[in-house]
């Protein structure tokens, strides 16, 4: 029953986000794309709102930080040199009736089956025990590993050395650009090099919306530290973590550390929390921070011959820097941000939906419209207050689409704070009507005040 409601509640966000132009499904005229999503005129913004928030407060306000955008394919070398040509995989097992291709840990999981510290050995047992088919009731195959890189080939040949990956990470783009930052800008240790951009994974099940896509955009730090200086660095950033989901307005209460066991975490990493988070569809992974050692900058030197360490200033001590890793997913938190901000409750007796969003992540600040549109002398006077908003705000929009109560639900589900409405009054008294949308209060305010 629980779920039930659960799913309902992801249901009704699913619709809102493609009713009111948030996401719509990738290629949906052509049946769609799995695991693909486009974002709509309201998408874009919100997610933009994110990504500019993360990058104000990671980037802009710290001194320590340098940013770089760095292309999505990239020389094969890096994804052998990093480990993902070898191990970027997951468990895939298949129903052996009509070969649909599940993801092992996701069937024990949907079970009631934790598969954490499994090996893929102990997995398949399980499914045997435990006597579960596929979802069309089939036996499964026992499983094998599929590495998850979409491969492509780059330039007119295709052969083995023409081979490139569309990146899963953007981490990488940072680890090969670290030698550039040093030797431009000698920065002092700690820095951090910080990226966002796409990355790509073809994951055998993509789900839940955007949760699991096979595109989806990440936003990255790497922070070079001295290795004795890991732990100091790592309590930094989770703490900047935990203030800028705060200002992404998520409850603290929907919001958890997991310190992932040694037989959970990445080949690369020494220690990883994951920062889970409630959603409608349980408590699942928003973003991780890892201790990733030396072994990317170590890789890069033994595999590309060029030295990767770091000379302390006026001294001769060298070492290679060890590295803190946050990685967020924009989609994750965008999701976080959808879920939790999403109301129903009931004005004048009828249901009403809203998106209670913060309002510097709101797509529409303001709504400005006419009482009545067909009044030339109203439209004229709200043109000239949506003018004066948009100068201020940018993100303004005029609506004189429906009656007003109409107007309002509209606006009330894209979570526009403010609705601002020019009567007859406004043409004597120069004030408007200010709706609240959280109070669905209305207020007079003078246009000079607004
Ligand atoms: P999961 O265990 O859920 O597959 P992961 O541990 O493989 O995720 P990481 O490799 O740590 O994920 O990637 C860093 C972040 O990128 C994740 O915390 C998540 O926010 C985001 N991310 C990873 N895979 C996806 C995906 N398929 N769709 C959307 N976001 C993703």
């Amino acid at each position: 029953m629980a779920k039930e409601i659960k799913n309902q509640a992801m249901e009704s966000i699913i619709s809102l986000a493609k009713r009111r132009g948030f996401i719509y499904q990738g290629s949906e005229v052509y049946g769609g794309l799995s695991g693909t999503w486009d974002y709509g005129p309201l998408g874009v913004t919100l997610k933009r709102n994110i990504m500019n928030l993360w990058w104000r407060h990671f980037v802009e306000s710290r001194d320590d930080m340098y940013g770089v955008d760095a292309a999505i394919l990239m020389n094969q070398k890096v994804w052998k040199a990093s480990g993902h040509v070898d191990t970027f995989v997951d468990p895939l097992c298949e129903d052996t009736v009509n070969h649909r291709r599940f993801r092992t840990d996701h069937v024990l999981k949907d079970n009631g089956i934790d598969p954490d510290g499994m090996t893929m050995e102990q997995m398949d047992a399980a499914i045997i025990e435990n006597g579960i088919k596929s979802v069309d009731g089939n036996p499964l195959s026992s499983s094998r590993t599929f590495n998850m890189m979409f491969k492509t080939n780059v330039g007119a040949t295709f052969d083995e050395n023409s081979v490139s990956y569309l990146r899963p990470e953007t981490a990488q783009g940072i680890f090969t650009n670290y030698k550039n930052v040093v030797d431009n800008f000698y920065p002092d240790l700690p820095f951090g090099i910080a990226q966002q951009g796409k990355a790509f994974r073809n994951e055998i099940s993509p789900r839940d919306f955007v949760f699991r896509s096979r595109e989806f955009e990440q936003m990255e730090i790497e922070y070079f530290v001295r290795p004795e200086k890991w732990e100091e660095a790592f309590d930094e950033l989770l703490a900047e973590t935990h203030l800028f989901l705060e200002s992404l307005g998520l409850p603290k209460e929907a919001i958890h550390e997991l310190d992932v066991p040694a037989e959970d975490r990445a080949h690369y990493s020494k220690k990883t929390i994951d920062i889970e988070f409630d959603y409608p569809i349980g408590k699942e992974e928003l973003m991780g921070i890892a201790y990733r050692t030396d072994f990317d900058l170590g890789n890069i030197q033994r595999d590309s011959g060029r030295n990767m360490e770091y000379t302390i200033k006026g001294t001769n001590e060298k070492f290679i820097p060890h590295v803190i890793e946050p990685s967020f997913g924009v989609e994750r938190a965008l999701m976080a941000v959808l879920t939790s901000s999403y109301r129903e409750d009931e004005v004048n007796g009828e249901k009403r939906v809203y998106l209670q969003l913060p309002e510097h992540l709101a797509p529409v600040k303001y709504a400005v419209s006419p009482l009545l549109k067909n009044k030339p002398e109203l439209v004229a006077k709200a043109r000239e207050v949506y003018s004066l908003l948009k100068k201020k705000h940018g993100a303004v929009m005029w609506d004189d689409n429906g009656n007003i109560g109409k107007r309002y639900r509209r606006q009330d589900e894209i979570g526009t704070p403010y609705c601002v409405v020019v009567d007859f009054d406004s043409l004597e008294d120069d004030s408007v009507t200010v709706r609240n949308r959280d109070t669905t209060e209305q207020t007079r305010i003078a246009i000079s005040q607004l």
